[in-house]
């Protein structure tokens, strides 16, 4: 059997506000211990006034969080069990890497041997090692953000704050930086918090993701759950491309239901919703969870699925956009009912992108487990 997850860091019913703006509206999570937590949602949203809380730097108008047990009332960001790191990744220019990562043991009253071994464990620990007598200025900006995640890991905190720590960088040196954060964390074992607009970013690192919208928790789930299950039209809209369609429940069977869509039609999932009959729902459906026929391919392929009628959904129209993006080929196409629908085709050859062109008509299927039905 798993232990189970100890939490250590508890918000709870946190709220903050500036004046007339709620930046952080009753918020009750907990964030657990050597996990990879990103708080992810669009700017505004208040998720770095959160991670501020958490360090000290303002305090909840409402509620309390505790960390490690700990009630954080009235203790101030210096002798919390926490360390962050800020966006500009803000290294001091004057100071050689070693003093840099050094600093804040010798603030700390830490003696010089034990400074000495600290400073070169954390820089092996960022893939910095021997890079101590280096300024700050003869680094790219990714070795600048070792620097500094290494000025926190030095002092060994229970939990890491990184305010967009990737931000600053171009967007190569982000992806290899998203892979090396989430090896280090798993290296260290100490729990990370992450801040992120960055829905790529938060996919890829976390162990689990808070979305927050409005200052609220849109939803807390793992990076899979959160992309396949979103609960809410908002986290299925800000957490990957996704087609959203209005409908009314018109069949909800334990095993089957049917939601019809106006400009699509009906689309039919192979598993109860149990939402009352008739409500007003959404369907969520991913663009790379629709396969597009090469024409002439679309006959075929509903004649195959006859033996499982309630298992596909099948739709034709006309192609009224083409993007192609290396990998991927993602389509416009207008549905014979009106609606627009975006898909999205890998391009598993050099000529995929030849199969199709602007005003073509093709026809389309997608799974009945594909679509997601929202309530909200
Ligand atoms: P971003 O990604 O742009 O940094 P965010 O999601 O981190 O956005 P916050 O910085 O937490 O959002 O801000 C949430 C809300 O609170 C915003 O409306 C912001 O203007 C407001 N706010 C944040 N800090 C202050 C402050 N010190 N005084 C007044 N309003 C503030």
């Amino acid at each position: 059997m798993t232990e189970p997850a100890k939490p250590i860091i508890q918000i709870q019913n946190v709220s903050k506000r500036f004046g007339k703006v709620t930046a952080v509206d009753n918020v009750s999570l907990d964030i657990n211990a050597g996990e990879f937590f990103v708080l992810l949602g669009p700017s505004g949203c208040g998720k770095t006034t959160l991670l501020r809380m958490i360090a000290g730097f303002e305090l909840p108008t409402e509620g309390r969080i505790l960390i490690d047990g700990q009630d954080m009332a009235g203790i101030p960001p210096n002798k919390r069990p926490v360390n962050m790191v800020f966006q500009s990744y803000a290294v001091f220019p004057h100071m050689s890497v070693a003093d840099n990562v050094a600093y804040g043991l010798k603030i700390a009253g830490v003696k010089g041997g034990e400074v000495k071994d600290r400073v070169a464990e954390a820089l092996e620990l960022v893939k910095l090692g021997g890079f101590g007598e280096r300024m700050p200025d003869q680094m790219s900006g990714g070795q600048r953000q070792r620097v500094a995640l290494a000025r926190s890991l030095v002092m060994r905190p229970k939990v890491l704050l990184l305010d967009e720590p990737l931000s600053a960088l171009d967007a190569k040196l982000r992806a290899q930086m998203q892979f090396e954060l989430s090896e280090l964390q798993e290296k260290v074992g100490i729990t990370f918090v992450t801040v992120t607009h960055d829905q790529d970013e938060a996919l890829s690192m976390a162990c689990r993701i808070g979305v927050i919208n409005k200052g609220e928790v849109a939803q807390l789930a793992t990076p899979s759950d959160l992309y396949e299950y979103p609960s809410n039209r908002f986290v299925a809209d800000f957490v990957g491309s996704v087609n959203i369609f209005e409908g009314k429940l018109t069949l909800d069977e334990p095993d089957k239901a049917a939601v019809d869509c106006p400009g699509v039609g009906k689309i039919y999932l192979n598993h109860g919703v149990t939402g009352p009959h008739g409500a007003d729902v959404w369907i969520a459906l991913r663009p790379e969870k629709i396969y597009l026929h090469v024409p002439g391919e679309g006959k075929a392929v509903k004649a195959a699925a006859q033996d499982a009628p309630d298992g596909y959904n099948f739709a034709r129209g006309k192609i009224k956009g083409m993007s192609y993006l290396g990998d991927i080929t993602l389509f416009e196409i207008e549905l014979d009912d009106g609606a627009r629908i975006r898909v999205s085709r890998p391009n598993l050859s050099r000529h995929d992108q030849e199969d199709f062109t602007w005003d073509d008509r093709v026809s389309m299927h997608w799974r009945a487990d594909s679509p997601v039905v929202l309530l909200g």
